[in-house]
């Protein structure tokens, strides 16, 4: 804002001078301030703000020259103009040194005397706006200076923050590509799956993280990627991916376009990749667990039937003996031979109907665990001792092939014992006409493993499935419970069976025992 009146300082020591010209400043609308010396001057000048000053070079006390020079230090925009009776112009470099604006010769008129002054005043308002815009200027820069300083520090605070979510992702690995598929970012978690480091990998071609083996399909797979998040803004492929290593692994990745804030162009792509190992292993576990189940169900509903009629006529079938025997005793003697031996094929059938009862029951019972160390070297020399009539009787050579150390497992003895021997007497059955049966025991690790193999007949494709079906036999005298009970009892000692035949080459049966027993998984076994 402009102030409404200009003030000018007159200074001359001559009374009827300044009278006159401060007379013709008035005039002309300046309001008009007056001092007849420098000491005058001075207080005017330290009091008030003055737009121009006119000042007699010849003042007594001190001269208009130092008048020009105090005012120059304390008032620097406000222009002076010297006045000099003086028509020598020897002294005129020394003003315009000490920053006088003008000069004014004497006797002054009264135009020359306004145009000086209102020059004076065009200059002080352009100098005071120069002053103004070189104030806003600064001000300007401070302030972006200090904008700049701030956003900085806010983009440097946001890329730190960015790259710790980056970094934070362990299970996911993000990978950044440019247009050309080169790699400009690679996450901690993506070296981790990998194998590269971010530093090694950056800038190389993408297709370096597919699969070897298949680069054509798997970079077939990640351009269409590319083309369906371009047209949809997102996409998921499944990948075959490889590492540094050599070796590879399925995954799923999602592709997320990265577009320009500004102008739309597109910079490349985000990519987020997720290893499916794991979950494709658990999928597969899941699976056969639940087949597991619903078999192992279909086993206790059908044991049950089974058990029920075993139990219905368990009672009769040992009334039945008791009356043969008592007939045998009573009317023996009066009876023919042949007539005895037929009482005693009836016991001999009564006998065995009670003895597959009390199989089909004892398969149907919850097996109830005693656990205690067993050494399994011990249980399976026992059983070759019990099984030597049927080894003898169909000549079959046995190696034991035991681990020195013993194999102690924390197990349950009777039902262990029934299952190796029901798997053992299936192979010597399997070899009517001779062969090798080799048992073997080995610890590995926390396991114990025992492997009984024969050379017998075999089984074919048919046969391999349905042996551990409650009831499923290939022998006339069979009962087809022994497959089936030897499973219900490793599984739950919290071991796992395995089969290998061949027909008419042999079988192999491979049973693997934890040494310890877990009794928390055990607990989930039960809840199951
Ligand atoms: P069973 O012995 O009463 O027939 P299992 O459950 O013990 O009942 O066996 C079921 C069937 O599995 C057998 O009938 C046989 O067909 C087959 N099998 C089991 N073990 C062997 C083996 N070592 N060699 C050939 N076949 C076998
Ligand atoms: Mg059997």
């Amino acid at each position: 804002m402009m102030k409404e009146t200009t003030t000018v300082l007159l200074v001359d020591d001559e009374p009827s001078l300044r009278w006159t010209m401060a007379e013709f400043l008035k005039r002309a609308a300046y309001n008009v301030l007056t001092a007849a010396d420098f000491d005058d001057a001075l207080e005017i000048i330290n009091n008030t703000d003055i737009d121009v000053a006119v000042v007699d070079i010849f003042l007594p006390h001190k001269s208009g020259l130092e008048l020009l020079r105090q005012m120059q230090a304390r008032a620097p925009s406000v222009p002076v103009i010297m006045m000099t009776g003086d028509p020598d112009a020897s002294h005129i470099p020394e003003l315009i040194r000490a920053g006088a604006h003008d000069f004014l010769p004497k006797p002054v008129t009264k135009d020359v005397l306004i145009n000086a002054v209102s020059r004076g005043v065009e200059k002080k308002r352009l100098v005071d706006v120069k002053r103004r815009l070189e104030r806003e200027i600064q001000s300007h820069a401070e302030h972006l200076e200090a904008r700049i300083a701030a956003r900085t520090t806010e983009l440097a605070e946001a890329h730190n923050f960015l790259n710790a979510v980056l970094d934070s992702s362990t299970e996911y690995a993000i990978v950044v590509m440019d247009t050309e598929s080169r790699i400009t970012l690679f996450n901690r978690g993506a070296e981790t799956m990998f194998g590269y480091r971010a530093a090694e990998i950056m800038n190389e071609p993408a297709e370096r993280l597919v699969a070897k083996d298949e680069s054509g399909a798997g970079l077939e797979q990640l351009r269409r990627g590319w083309r369906e998040a371009q047209e949809v803004g997102r996409s998921r492929v499944e990948i075959k991916l490889g590492r540094d290593d050599g070796s590879s692994f399925v995954a799923s990745l999602v592709m997320t376009p990265i577009a320009s804030k500004s102008d739309d162009r597109s910079l490349g792509s985000l990519c987020i990749i997720k290893d499916l190992t794991s979950e494709r292993q658990s999928e597969h576990a899941l699976r056969q667990m639940r087949a597991r189940l619903a078999h192992n169900e279909k086993i206790a509903a059908l044991g049950q039937a089974a058990a029920q009629v075993a139990h219905e006529i368990k009672n009769p079938l040992a009334g039945l003996s008791l009356y043969a025997g008592h007939l045998k005793n009573k009317v023996g003697d009066k009876l023919a031979d042949n007539e005895v031996i037929l009482i005693d094929k009836i016991i001999e059938t009564i006998n065995h109907l009670s003895n597959i009862a009390e199989q089909v029951l004892n398969f149907a019972r919850p097996v109830a665990l005693t656990l205690q160390p067993i050494d399994l070297n011990r249980v399976l020399t026992d059983i070759v001792h019990l099984l030597e009539p049927q080894i003898a009787a169909n000549k079959v050579k046995v190696t034991l092939q035991l681990t020195e150390a013993g194999a102690v497992g924390t197990l349950d003895e009777t039902s262990i014992r029934a299952a190796l021997m029901n798997l053992s007497l299936n192979a010597i059955q399997a070899m009517p006409d001779g062969g090798e049966l080799t048992i073997t025991t080995e610890t590995r690790r926390d396991k114990l493993a025992v492997s009984i193999k024969d050379t017998g007949v075999g089984m074919r494709e048919e046969q391999l499935k349905n042996v551990f079906e409650p009831f499923y036999t290939t022998k006339s005298q069979g009962l087809g419970l022994g497959m089936p009970y030897a499973r219900k009892v490793i599984e739950q000692l919290q071991g796992d069976i395995k089969l290998q035949s061949r027909q008419s080459q042999g079988t192999m049966v491979e049973v693997e025992l934890p040494t310890e027993f877990k009794a928390e998984a055990f607990a989930a076994q039960l809840t199951l």
